[in-house]
């Protein structure tokens, strides 16, 4: 066979996808696999519905392209309006972009431009979580935190002021409310020294994402951030690339801690793997703003097209129309619970954490002392290799900053029925019986 001419990641070849049904999918050994993962956590919907089928051929009947400059598509100002009502019109204008990277830079770009029209170009720099992911591009990479994917591209991305968040496994302060007490105050202490007045926005995941392997934030935690980015004059930007449209329950992650950003940053699970879409919605006064000085001075080619937002119409109806927001919450339930149970039962599942659909298991060498394995035992990649042999897809990153440490997120389609749940926790316990007898 010849040598395929793609190079998206080293490793062994992969076999060829046939096809996918719901929470399934098939390769061309007529191998099946369960979507633990929904891909990359983008899925979120299952394969081969033909609701969404539908609505995107009866667009794609009508006109699949048009530019944003040249027509108004009513695709677009539907699924605008549709956004802006999940956040109660706290959030009234809307951005489209394709992927998850455009929607931080784009948020990123507007905050910069809405300083620069109010004659504050000394906002210039952004506040950000160490470890975070916010996306690829340089922009969205400069506010990362994940030394691998940071370290190549340092000279010449734009940067940020890391800060720690609260890590609810891992620290050793006397509580969880000391903890976060001492986190906020060497956050302060670290944009006071780095001068309050420099600060465009801060930019965070309210649950962690890949990087962190679900590491949640809390509501005191957020509030005191908001607090702080009020009285610093600076922006709130919370990424819900993958957080957003249902995955942890709730339309978006910010609605179960009652702090509202004053930008939002989504993607993924809008377009639900059917289509690239992602959009960012921000407060109407910054976009007013921008736009009296001559309008935002950013925009991508395929940003709002019809064919997009007719997806990530047909994706949000589906979710209202079939109460998915509720089954996120009744899995949500079962998925932790036979997560726990595996805890319970294999000592070196450190931890295990999330909410909803969006699930972080965390693997240590001695529960104890939460020491890491080694890092060259590449155990996060074994762990996902022996699930895949049992049919389960699940998806690996390393815990410390990137550089040690293992975990694995489950993130299931919205959509998994409890059977399925049950299903993916079987495979999930025997890849499990299977590393445990590895590591005896
Ligand atoms: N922000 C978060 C929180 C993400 O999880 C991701 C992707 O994993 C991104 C941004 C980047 O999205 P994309 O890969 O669509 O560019």
């Amino acid at each position: 066979m010849d040598p395929s001419p793609l190079f998206y990641q080293a490793g062994p070849a992969l076999p060829e996808v046939s096809h996918a049904q719901g929470v399934y999918l098939w390769d061309e050994n007529g191998r099946q696999y369960l979507d633990g993962c929904s891909g990359a956590i983008s899925c979120n919907l299952g394969h081969g519905r033909d609701d969404i089928r539908e609505a995107m051929l009866a667009q794609l009947d009508r006109v699949a392209f048009t530019y944003r400059t040249q027509f108004e598509n009513a695709p677009a100002v539907a699924l605008a309006k549709t956004l802006v009502g999940i956040t109660q019109h706290q959030l009234e204008k809307v951005f489209f972009v394709s992927s998850g990277s455009e929607a931080v830079e784009s948020a990123l770009k507007l905050a910069r431009q809405y300083f620069v029209v109010r004659g504050e170009p000394q906002c210039r720099r952004f506040v950000s979580l160490r470890p975070s992911y916010h996306g690829s591009t340089l922009g969205a990479l400069g506010v990362t935190g994940y030394q691998p994917l940071e370290a190549p591209f340092r000279d010449i991305a734009i940067g940020s002021l890391k800060v720690a968040g609260p890590d609810f496994y891992r620290h050793d302060d006397a509580d969880d409310n000391r903890h976060v007490a001492r986190v906020l105050a060497n956050t302060r202490a670290a944009i006071e020294a780095a001068g309050p007045d420099t600060i465009a926005a801060f930019v965070l995941e309210p649950v962690g994402g890949a990087s962190t392997g679900a590491r949640m934030l809390d509501r005191s935690y957020l509030t005191d951030i908001r607090a702080l980015c009020d009285e610093f004059g600076c922006l709130l930007i919370l990424d819900e690339v993958l957080t957003g449209i249902g995955r942890t329950g709730a339309w978006f992650a910010y609605q179960h801690y009652g702090v509202t950003p004053d930008l939002l940053s989504t993607a993924k699970g809008l377009g639900a793997g059917y289509y690239p879409v992602g959009a960012v919605l921000s407060r109407a006064d910054i976009v007013e703003t921008v736009m009296a000085s001559g309008g935002f001075q950013h925009g991508h080619t395929y940003a709002g097209n019809p064919l997009a937002c007719a997806t990530g119409l047909a994706v949000v109806e589906a979710i209202e129309r079939d109460k998915v927001l509720d089954n996120v919450v009744a899995r949500g339930r079962q998925l932790a619970a036979g997560l726990e149970a595996l805890k319970a039962r294999f000592p070196w599942i450190g931890d295990v954490r999330g909410l909803g659909l969006l699930w972080g298991v965390e693997l240590v060498a001695d529960a104890a002392t939460k020491a890491p394995f080694p890092a060259e035992q590449n155990r996060f990649a074994r762990i996902t290799a022996l699930a895949r042999e049992e049919g389960l897809l699940i998806y690996p990153r390393r815990t410390l900053d990137g550089m040690a440490g293992d975990h694995f997120l489950i993130t299931p389609p919205l959509t998994i029925d409890a059977a399925d749940t049950a299903e993916l926790l079987t495979r999930l316990e025997r890849a499990m019986q299977r590393f445990d007898r590895e590591l005896a």
